[in-house]
């Protein structure tokens, strides 16, 4: 396995909302990164997000202009896999797709030299199972981000059923050098954060869905009742509720019906409204 100091160029696989904040944390510290999409298009709206997203980091003096230029010219972006050939580590932040994730995990075991750690930023997918698809089981970690990754401290460390303890201490390492804090999960459906966070936000749809409250009171009343910075609805559409829906039908396909999807969820992901990355969900954007 690569060791830390060793590492000097990182691999990301997808470039949209957490693969592109990936990229961004990793070059800002220092790491040269390459960006992975499927079509030009979306490589191309990658870098473009991270660009405004240092441009506003600058603004707010949080980085130099100079730290800015250097963050964004470590970044290339590619639609062509065996360009991640020459890096120490890899995170993969794809679709939540058990299918897309194998086969992406079955390329990388042969694009990328066989001691380096590939690590999923997978929601709530079996990491043991992504892991499956390679012939490095012991080398595949969970490292799972939270959106938006330049701004959230926290990252997740899912131990595979395989994992190396040495690799879930690097992967730790490894998020501790992007300035972030880490905390451990065992392989289980959700993990830690989604198990507990997913079920809140469906049983907030289903209160609003049911005439419990409106949707500004549910958000007020879970933000000024329990100290949250946004209630379930807006949380929800902050993290996109294509996102949402995907991860409570895997909770509930492992979990049982504690965790069905809320009808209300399922009725928009069907009419396209996703939230803010569609300019509406339960709340409308411009
Ligand atoms: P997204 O839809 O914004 O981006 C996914 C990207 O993956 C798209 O650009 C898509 O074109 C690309 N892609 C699809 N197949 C690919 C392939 N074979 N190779 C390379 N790229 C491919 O999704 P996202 O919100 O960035 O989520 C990505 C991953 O991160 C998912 O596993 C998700 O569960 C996880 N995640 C999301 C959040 C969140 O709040 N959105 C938080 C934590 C973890």
């Amino acid at each position: 396995m690569r060791e830390l100091d060793s590492i000097e160029r990182v691999g990301v696989v997808g470039a949209g909302t957490m693969g592109n904040g990936i990229a961004q944390v990793a070059a800002t510290a220092g790491y040269d990164v390459v960006m992975r999409d499927i079509e030009e298009e979306f490589v191309e709206s990658g870098l473009d997000s991270i660009e405004g997203s240092l441009s506003r980091l600058v603004d707010s003096e949080k980085l130099t202009g100079e730290e800015s230029t250097a963050a964004r010219e470590r970044v290339t972006g590619t639609t062509d896999l065996t360009d991640l050939a020459d890096c120490d580590f890899v995170v993969e932040a794809a679709v939540e797709n058990m299918d897309i994730k194998q086969d992406i995990f079955a390329d990388l075991d042969e694009a990328v030299p066989e001691d380096v750690v590939l690590a999923t930023n997978t929601s709530t997918l079996s990491v043991t199972s992504i892991a499956s698809a390679t012939e490095r089981p012991e080398l595949v970690v969970g490292l799972h981000f939270m959106n938006p990754v330049p701004v959230m401290k926290g990252v997740e460390l899912v131990v595979g059923e395989h994992t190396d303890d040495d690799v879930t201490a690097l992967a730790h390492d490894f998020a501790e050098e992007l300035g972030k804090e880490t905390w451990e999960s065992d392989d289980k459906p959700g993990f830690v954060s989604n198990r507990i966070l997913m079920p809140w936000i469906n049983e907030g749809i289903r209160a609003f869905d049911e005439g419990v409250a409106a949707k500004d009171d549910i958000d007020r009343g879970m933000k000024l009742g329990t100290n949250v910075p946004m209630g379930p609805l807006e949380l929800a559409d902050h993290i996109g509720l294509d996102i949402c829906l995907d991860a409570t039908q895997t909770l509930h396909e492992e979990l049982g019906d504690r965790y069905t999807p809320a009808y209300l969820l399922k009725r928009k992901v069907e009419a396209g409204d996703l939230g803010k990355k569609s300019g509406r969900g339960f709340y409308e954007y411009d």
